[in-house]
């Protein structure tokens, strides 16, 4: 008999079934001795067909109940199975799926819906997975749905004959394991390349696992570390009770994070940034510990400079006035506590100001800096040496065992300082200024040890520099009598309180006094007069000459233009003025007004300056004087010769005169060397189509001397002092008749 053909499709549609079970999944409680048992799987139609047809129809009846409970059993498998299951047939359409598989991949669709139809086509994915779901080739991958991560298993299912008839796929959900594998990467990642140290220690504290830049940092391999404890990093820079504290917070709050100094393998000491964190295990016991170092060696090293930079000259590199007078207060607590005496040097350089201003800054902070490297020779190394500003220096004798020591070395310090110092291929010569204060004799605190030092100091700059002297009662006197002369020079600037004195300059060919010299001087109600030397960098200290300059210019012109009513009439006025007056941005107007004011030309007045101030700012300096220049106004250099001038430098100033200073003209005729100077000064200058003017002459034989040489204008004592204006008008008339 004709077995019905579902009768063949259920047998074997079961048997693919429970083989797929069985094959890919290996988990179906089913055994195939169970069915087996059936006589189904194995039964031979043919055999059957030769039973009587009773007995076949009860077989199969019975069959077919089994049947159907394994089909449902089946099914529940099938559908409570943690993978979606797709059976397709061979022309792709959905035989069969289960309950997983509508969830994850047909948006839980009803069942009906999906027989029969495409898989492609109800199944939207991306068009690579989709192509190969069209073509069957889904076997062994992976691709991502909806948010998850899936795996697919294909097989094929094969009749009775052997021919491939359906294909399973069993999709399995991976997204979890699919999570922690990038995210152990990412930490793996992470560990390997950040710039922090960081190692993974047993329980132990044995290295399990250190990272590159741990190994960077301590200059150990991993090979090294790993099974050796962090004893091998250990500085000896920290005590027992420190590394006891350390274990203290890990075991009560699980971290540490502190500075800590460690040894590299070079022996190095390297200062780090730790963080150490316990690692517990699900029974809250540690298991590891994870330690993070960050290498602050240049943060130190930052830190350290900031601290040397707020304490130290940045030039010189010495003791700023900061920490000197830590340093003094210092001393002072530890002296009075001794019973002990100290000493106070309070240097300041001689000429360095004329230097730094013609041979400009650069140069004198050279020369600042090698003054440094010669006081730093001197001293003993307990002592202090610090800059306190400019071109003034302290040195702080600490543990004097006599108090001549003091000015033993003061004097080995003047000694050096007179020793010429060679910048630049040019040899400069300074020399310095000191003044000394003892502990306890000359100042209890350190406010009046220094200025007692520094009136000390003024008082070898008044005895004309170069030299040391111990502080005495009767200095401090004179600092305060400073003090006294600045206000009584104010009220003198206010109150009209200075004169004028007046010096002809004499042209020797045309037998006449071509111009007058105006020289302030101030009378003072004790002192008498008060020359100019003294006044005038008072003055310029203050600021007052501004004011002062300003009389001076209006007094002279004043004067100037009275004589000539009076039929008194060299060419013009010479006024002498201050850098600080020249870089006074109203100067040249000033001296405009005053000269419409007096409805005089240009021509009749002449400003001198020093070298000094003229080197000073090249282009400030040839702004004013070529306003000056274009106005008339006649421009010497006064005292030439002192300064450091370079020629090319003046060629570019618009300069009409120049004074021979009077230290070249004192010794001539007979000093060869000054004569060589003299002659020297005036060949350049005609050179350069400058006048010359010799200052100071006060004998016959240094005018003969001079005329000799071609400087026929000259100024001196020879002629005339600087007179009154009254004195001056009687001596032009005499000169002149
Ligand atoms: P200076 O401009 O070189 O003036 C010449 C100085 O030499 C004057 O000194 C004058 O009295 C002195 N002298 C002139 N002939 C002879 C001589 O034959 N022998 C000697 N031994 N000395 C002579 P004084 O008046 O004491 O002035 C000194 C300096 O003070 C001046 O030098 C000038 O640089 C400055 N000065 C004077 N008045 C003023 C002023 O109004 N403003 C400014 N900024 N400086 C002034
Ligand atoms: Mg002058
Ligand atoms: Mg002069």
């Amino acid at each position: 008999m004709d077995y019905p053909a579902e009768y063949f499709k259920a047998i074997e549609y079961i048997r693919s079934k429970v083989d797929q079970m069985l094959t890919l999944i290996g988990t179906l409680p089913l055994r195939p001795e169970e069915l087996d048992d059936t006589t189904l799987i194995d039964l031979d139609p043919i055999g059957i067909v030769t039973e009587s047809f009773g007995q076949v129809l009860a077989h199969l009846s019975d069959t077919n109940q089994q049947l159907d409970m394994a089909k449902r059993e089946i099914r529940a498998i099938f559908d409570s199975m943690d993978a979606a299951v797709v059976v397709l047939n061979d022309d792709g359409s959905i035989d069969d799926c289960n309950r997983q598989a509508r969830e994850w991949l047909f948006h839980n669709r009803d069942y009906a819906d999906l027989i029969d139809q495409p898989l492609a086509a109800v199944c939207v994915c991306s068009d690579d997975v989709q192509s190969r779901m069209a073509a069957g080739q889904l076997d062994e991958c992976e691709f991502e749905f909806d948010g998850r991560h899936l795996q697919v298993v294909a097989s094929d299912i094969h009749d009775a004959q052997n021919n491939q008839v359906k294909k399973v796929f069993i999709c399995f959900d991976i997204t979890r394991q699919k999570n922690i594998e990038s995210s152990l990467q990412l930490y793996a990642k992470v560990f390997a390349n950040t710039a922090d140290g960081i190692a993974i220690t047993s329980s132990k504290a044995r290295f399990l696992e250190v990272n590159d830049a741990f190994c960077r940092i301590t200059g150990y391999s991993a090979e090294e570390l790993l099974g050796n404890t962090p004893r091998l990093l250990e500085s000896g820079r920290h005590d027992a009770e420190f590394f006891a504290a350390i274990q203290r917070s890990l075991d009560q709050c699980g971290h540490w994070q502190g500075e800590i100094l460690d040894r590299a393998k070079d022996g190095r000491i390297i200062p780090l940034l730790q963080a150490v964190s316990a690692v517990r295990d699900a029974q809250g016991a540690i298991s590891h510990y994870i330690t993070i170092v960050t290498d602050i060696t240049s943060l130190k090293e930052t830190q350290t400079r900031l601290d040397f930079l707020a304490h130290h000259d940045p030039l010189t590199e010495l003791p700023n006035r900061l920490l000197f007078t830590a340093r003094l207060e210092h001393a002072i607590e530890r002296a009075a506590r001794d019973h002990d005496i100290f000493g106070l040097l309070f240097i300041d350089l001689d000429r360095f100001k004329t230097i730094n201003d013609s041979l400009g800054h650069q140069f004198g902070d050279r020369l600042l800096i090698a003054v440094a490297t010669r006081l730093r020779s001197l001293v003993r190394r307990a002592d202090t040496i610090a800059r306190l500003g400019g071109d003034e220096f302290v040195v702080l004798l600490e543990r004097l065992h006599i108090p001549g020591e003091a000015t033993t070395l003061a004097n080995k310090i003047v000694q050096a300082m007179r020793q010429p110092f060679l910048l630049h291929d040019t040899e400069l010569h300074i020399g310095c200024s000191i003044g000394i204060t003892l502990y306890p004799e000359d100042g209890g605190d350190a406010v009046t040890l220094l200025k007692n030092a520094d009136a000390a100091m003024y008082r070898v700059k008044d005895s004309g520099r170069d030299g040391y002297r111990k502080f005495s009662p009767d200095l401090s006197e004179a600092a305060d009598e400073k003090l006294t002369l600045e206000n009584a020079l104010r009220l003198a600037v206010r109150n009209n309180g200075l004169t004028l004195h007046y010096q002809p300059i004499i042209d020797l060919q045309q037998q006449r006094i071509i111009a007058v010299e105006a020289l302030a001087r101030w009378p003072h109600a004790e002192r008498g007069t008060v020359p100019p030397d003294q006044f005038i960098p008072l003055a310029e200290e203050t600021k007052l000459i501004l004011p002062l300059g300003e009389w001076v210019a209006g007094e002279a012109i004043t004067q100037f233009t009275r004589w000539r009513t009076q039929g008194i009439a060299p060419d013009y006025i010479s006024i002498n003025a201050s850098g600080m007056q020249l870089f006074h941005p109203g100067f040249a107007d000033t001296l405009f007004e005053l000269l419409r004011e007096h409805q005089l030309e240009g021509r009749h007045l002449q400003v001198e300056l020093t070298e000094n101030v003229l080197m000073r700012d090249i282009n400030s300096c040839r702004h004013v004087l070529d306003r000056l220049r274009d106005h008339g106004i006649r421009i010497a250099i006064d005292d030439f010769g002192t300064g450091y001038s370079s020629l090319a430098y003046l060629k570019q100033l618009p300069i009409d005169v120049l004074k021979i200073d009077r230290s070249f003209v004192r010794d001539i005729p007979g000093d060869a060397n000054d004569c060589a100077i003299a002659e020297a000064i005036i060949g350049m200058a005609q050179n350069l189509g400058m006048d010359t003017v010799a200052e100071g002459v006060e004998t016959t034989e240094q005018e003969h001397f001079l005329t000799h040489i071609g400087c026929s204008k000259v100024q001196g004592y020879y002629y005339a002092k600087p007179l009154t204006a009254t004195d001056f008008a009687t001596f032009h008339r005499r000169f002149s008749g």
